[in-house]
């Protein structure tokens, strides 16, 4: 067994933090302050190819997921709200498109999305249906040359910057619940589109947006995958994008640690550095642990994914276990920096809202575990 990074990946994590450190790091208290991302950053992203998908030979490719949890961890430790718009777009979206979209609709839309110049979003929550994506009421009627859909999608992280969305329906309503729902492919800006940008206070400066579709005209062609399979289809998405959230919570679980720990090493107390209370030093050696098992965790979903292997129990695994952790993680590191850590501009505020919001986002810790016990309950048959 090999757990060392091959070295083009590593110079890949190094590029990137560079790129970081040009783009992103300046900018960030100003696109905090605003709760907005320019798009030309997203181009950045894409043009330079860390979204993880590049347009090769007139084709969508998807590079290994090891890749990507390792790009995505350093973008989390700096910014998880910027990392999660990078991810609706490319994890969700894209993703999306890539997995489901027709070979017409890849050449369509796939090359501008590839380098952020067509941003992308997923619309499955509704405010009565979120873990229970068959309970979705948004509806699909067919019509001539197409589908009419009405609803309401009440939270679309990038809703707001996106040019297009994925979105759920129910297209069969006297099917049964695993038959009733198709997947859509909406221009958002087509007639009968609203939307409303949500006062979030987490995973700023990201949007999340309620949109309302009334009688939005979708082209026959614009459904994706197969009909009536919506339901099983953005659940493949989640199992895909699960692997990159979970990359983006560990970066929120080291980005907070690393803050603390150098907090401890420069703050005296009572005449000595936090860090030379014993209690404190165990609590870093225990959170330390926890993160790298955490990490290793990830990486195996990662590389199971790369294998070609099902992936469902270990994308659910890393999800459930970095949530755990950053969460735990985060709530210590803030309580190191005493008041401050009260105070919206420092660092380490965002660190445990960020937490939280990954509990909920690609399924909460709930719906993990009854992934994780239906999958093991197929391993023990
Ligand atoms: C910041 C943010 C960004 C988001 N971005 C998107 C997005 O881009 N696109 C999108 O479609 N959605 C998005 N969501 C929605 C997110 O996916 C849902 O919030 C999540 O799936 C939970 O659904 P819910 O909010 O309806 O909670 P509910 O499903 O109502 O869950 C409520 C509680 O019940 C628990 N529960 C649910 N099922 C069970 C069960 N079977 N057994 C025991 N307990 C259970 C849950 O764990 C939770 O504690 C986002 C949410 C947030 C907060």
């Amino acid at each position: 067994m090999d757990f060392s990074i091959p070295e083009t990946l590593s110079k890949d994590v190094e590029r990137f933090k560079s790129f970081l450190q040009e783009t992103l790091v300046p900018n960030l208290s100003v696109w905090t302050r605003d709760k907005t991302i320019p798009r030309d950053f997203y181009q950045d992203l894409g043009r330079e190819g860390w979204f993880g998908f590049t347009w090769e030979k007139d084709g969508i490719e998807k590079q290994d997921a090891l890749r990507e949890v390792l790009l995505v961890e350093q973008l989390g430790i700096i910014s998880p709200g910027v990392a999660v718009a990078a991810l609706a777009h490319a994890d969700l979206g894209l993703m999306g498109l890539w997995l489901f979209g027709s070979e017409k609709l890849k050449q369509k839309y796939g090359e501008k999305a590839v380098i952020g110049e067509t941003l992308m979003c997923v619309g499955n929550t509704e405010t009565e249906a979120g873990s229970d994506v068959a309970g979705i009421k948004m509806i699909a009627d067919k019509i001539e040359d197409g589908w009419r859909i009405n609803g309401t999608k009440a939270y679309i992280t990038n809703g707001l910057v996106s040019d297009m969305a994925i979105v759920t329906a129910v297209s069969d309503p006297e099917a049964s619940r695993n038959r009733r729902v198709s997947m859509f492919l909406v221009d958002l800006k087509s007639e009968g589109i609203k939307r409303k940008k949500l006062n979030k206070q987490v995973w700023i400066p990201s949007d999340l947006t309620r949109v309302q579709f009334t009688d939005v005209f979708v082209p026959k062609d614009h459904l994706l995958g197969v009909k009536g399979q919506g339901l099983q289809q953005v659940l493949t998405i989640f199992t895909n994008s699960r692997i990159s959230i979970s990359a983006l919570t560990l970066g929120t679980a080291v980005g907070a640690f690393e803050l603390a720990v150098g907090h401890a090493r420069k703050r005296s107390i009572f005449g000595q550095k936090i860090v030379q209370y014993q209690s404190k030093a165990f609590e870093i050696a225990d959170f330390y642990a926890k993160i790298e098992a955490a990490r290793l965790v990830l990486h195996k979903a990662a590389w199971t994914r790369d294998q070609g292997l099902d992936f469902r129990l270990e994308s659910s695994l890393a999800k459930y276990l970095t949530v755990m952790i950053a969460r735990e993680v985060t709530t210590w590191a803030a309580d190191l920096f005493g008041a401050a850590s009260v105070i919206s501009e420092h660092p380490i505020h965002k660190f445990p809202m960020d937490a939280w919001a990954s509990a909920l986002g690609e399924g909460t810790q709930d719906v993990q575990k009854l992934v994780i016990f239906r999958e093991i309950m197929k391993r023990w048959e």
